[in-house]
C-alpha cells in the first residue's frame, strides 16, 4: 500500500507559547514530522513567539532538542533537521504589552495561509486576538488554533467565545480537541458511513449499550495544583469523552463537510438528558505503590475527582432507550481508550439455552494499539454439537497497514496540517462547546452543593467498587482494562 501525503501550501504558523510544554513536546515535533514526511513545504516559516527573551539561534536550538527528545531516531535525519530548522524563526514578546508586536508584524509574509497557535493559557486568549487585530498582523483570512481547556464552566466558555469573536469569525477559528485527530476516531465515521452493515443497526433497536473508557495509569503529577481547580469530569469528559460520544451517536451528516458534521455532533449534545445522582460515581485513587490523589495536589480536603463514571442517555428516536456509559480516571489498571458498542443477542436462538447466547460487540480503540474489532458468533469447532463462541474479525492498523502505520501522522500533526488547509470538521465550534458545558455544569453544581465526596479507590484498578455496581445493577459489565 502507497501512502498519499499531500502537501500543504507555503505557511506562516506562529506559535504563541513557543518555548512552552506543548509546544516543545507536541507541536514542534509534530511539525518536523510532517516536514520529514514531505508534507511541510520549505517555503513554510514557523515562528515562535513567547516571553523568553532570546534570538532565533537559542530558539532553533531548542527545537533541534524537542526533536531529539521526542522524534524516533528513524525520522531523526541531519540534512532534513537543518532544511526544517531553517524555517524556524522566533520573537521575543509579551502577550499583554506592546513589546513584540511590530517585529512579529514585519515577519509575516502577505501571500501565504497564516496561522497563529494559541498554546498559552485561556487567560492571554483575548489579549493575544485583540493585539492580532490591533496591530494590523492577522489578515481576514488568518486561521487562530485555541487549546483545551476552553473554559471551566458555561460562563468562562461564552465569554472565551466572546473574547475570540470580537476578533475573529468563527469560520477561522480551530479549537482544538486533539481526540479528534486520532486516526481511529475518524475511522468510525468510515466505518459508520462508508458501510452498509453497520448504520442499519446503529440504533436503539439493535445496540443494547454503549461504553466509552479513557483510562489512564498516570496519577495527576506536576499538574495536581491545577487539576484539582477542574477534575475528570471537566478535564475529559465535557472535552474528549462527549466528542467521541458525538461522534458515536450522531445521524449521519448529509456530507463529511465542517458544519455538517458539527451540526450533528450538537443535536447529540442538545438531546443528552440529565444524569441522575445515582447514576454518577466519582474517584479518588488512595495512596499506593505512588502517593494517593490528596498528597498529589497536596490538598488533605479536596473533593475532586481523579474518576468518574456515569451513565447518560440521549432523548431521541434513535438511541431512547440505549444507554451510554462513560468512564475516565488515573492511575488505573491500564492505559486503554476505547468506545465499545455491545450489540443486543439474536431474538431468538435456533440453537437452543445449551448453545449459549451471544452478542455481536463492536470495539474501536484509540489506545494503545489504534483499530477496530468486532466479535461474532461462530460454532466452537470440533465434535460436541452446536456450541457457540465468540472470534474476533479484529482490524489492528498496525497489522493491517504493516509499516504505513508506523508513520500516520500522529493526533496533534494531522490537526495541523488541516488548519493549513482551512478544514474545521475535527474542530470544535463554538456552540458546541457551550452546549457541552450547559449539560455539564448542573451536575457538576449539583454534587459540589450536596458536598459528596468522592469513593476511593486503589491505584492500578479499575476505579472504585461503585463504579462496578454502576453496571451490575444494569446487569450489565464493564470490559476489561487491558494494556
Ligand atoms: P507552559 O507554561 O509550559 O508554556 C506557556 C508558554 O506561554 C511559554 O512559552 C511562555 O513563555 C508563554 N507565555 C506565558 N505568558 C506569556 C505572556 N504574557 N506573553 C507571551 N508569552 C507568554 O504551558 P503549556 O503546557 O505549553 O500549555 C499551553 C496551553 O496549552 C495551556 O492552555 C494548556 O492548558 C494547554 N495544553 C497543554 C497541554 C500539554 O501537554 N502541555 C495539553 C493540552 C493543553
Amino acid at each position: 500500500m502507497v501512502s498519499r501525503v499531500i502537501p500543504v501550501d507555503a505557511f506562516d504558523l506562529v506559535i504563541f507559547g513557543g518555548t512552552g510544554d506543548l509546544a516543545r513536546r507536541k507541536i514542534l515535533p509534530g511539525l518536523y514530522r510532517r516536514f520529514w514526511a514531505g508534507q511541510m513545504p520549505d517555503e513554510a516559516r514557523i515562528i515562535g513567539a513567547a516571553r523568553t527573551d532570546q534570538d532565533v539561534a537559542a530558539f532553533r536550538t531548542m527545537v533541534a532538542e524537542a526533536i531529539a527528545e521526542f522524534v524516533s531516531e528513524r525520522k531523526r535525519d541531519a540534512d532534513c533537521i537543518k532544511r526544517f530548522l531553517d524555517c524556524i524563526d522566533y520573537v521575543t514578546l509579551d502577550a499583554r504589552g506592546e513589546a513584540g508586536w511590530k517585529e512579529l508584524k514585519s515577519k509575516c509574509r502577505a501571500n501565504t495561509v497564516q496561522a497563529f497557535y494559541f498554546s498559552v493559557g485561556p487567560g492571554l486568549f483575548g489579549d493575544i486576538a485583540e493585539r492580532l487585530r490591533s496591530f494590523k498582523i492577522a489578515r481576514q483570512d488568518a486561521r487562530i488554533v485555541v487549546e483545551k481547556p476552553f473554559g471551566r464552566d458555561l460562563a468562562t466558555a461564552k465569554e472565551l467565545n466572546r473574547e475570540l469573536s470580537a476578533n475573529f469569525d468563527e469560520s477561522q477559528i480551530y479549537r482544538i480537541d486533539h481526540y479528534l485527530g486520532k486516526e481511529t476516531v475518524q475511522n468510525l465515521m468510515a466505518v459508520r458511513f462508508g458501510n452498509v452493515l453497520f448504520e442499519p443497526l446503529w440504533n436503539a433497536q439493535y445496540v443494547d449499550h454503549v461504553q466509552i473508557t479513557v483510562a489512564e495509569t498516570v496519577g495527576v503529577g506536576g499538574r495536581g495544583a491545577y487539576y484539582d481547580k477542574s477534575g475528570a469530569m471537566r478535564d475529559m469528559v465535557q472535552n474528549h469523552l462527549m466528542q467521541l460520544l458525538c461522534l458515536t451517536a450522531m445521524e449521519p451528516p448529509a456530507k463529511f463537510d465542517p458544519d455538517a458534521v458539527r451540526d450533528e455532533k450538537l443535536k447529540v449534545i442538545r438531546a443528552l438528558d440529565p444524569v441522575e445522582a445515582d447514576d454518577i460515581v466519582r474517584g479518588q485513587y488512595r495512596e499506593g505503590a505512588e502517593p494517593g490523589y490528596l498528597q498529589d495536589v497536596e490538598n488533605p480536603d479536596s473533593r475532586t475527582e481523579s474518576f468518574i463514571a456515569l451513565k447518560c442517555h440521549i432523548s431521541n428516536w434513535r438511541w431512547k432507550g440505549t444507554p451510554f456509559y462513560l468512564r475516565t480516571g488515573k492511575r488505573m489498571a491500564a492505559r486503554m481508550s476505547e468506545i465499545v458498542v455491545h450489540f443486543k443477542p439474536t431474538p431468538h436462538s435456533i440453537f437452543g439455552e445449551e448453545a449459549g447466547t451471544k452478542a455481536n460487540v463492536l470495539s474501536i480503540r484509540l489506545q494503545p494499539d489504534e483499530g477496530i474489532d468486532l466479535s461474532v458468533t461462530i460454532k466452537e469447532p470440533g465434535p460436541g454439537g452446536m456450541r457457540l463462541m465468540d472470534v474476533p474479525l479484529d482490524m489492528s492498523f498496525a497489522e493491517a497497514l504493516g509499516e504505513e502505520a508506523a508513520d500516520m501522522p500522529d493526533a496533534y500533526e494531522r490537526l495541523i496540517m488541516d488548519v493549513m488547509r482551512g478544514n474545521q470538521t475535527l474542530f470544535m465550534r463554538g456552540d458546541e462547546v457551550e452546549a457541552a458545558w450547559a449539560w455539564t455544569d448542573p451536575l457538576i453544581e449539583a454534587w459540589t452543593r450536596r458536598g459528596s465526596k468522592p469513593c476511593s479507590y486503589a491505584q492500578g484498578s479499575t476505579g472504585p467498587e461503585e463504579a462496578m455496581m454502576l453496571m451490575h445493577k444494569d446487569r450489565r459489565r464493564w470490559r476489561e482494562l487491558e494494556q
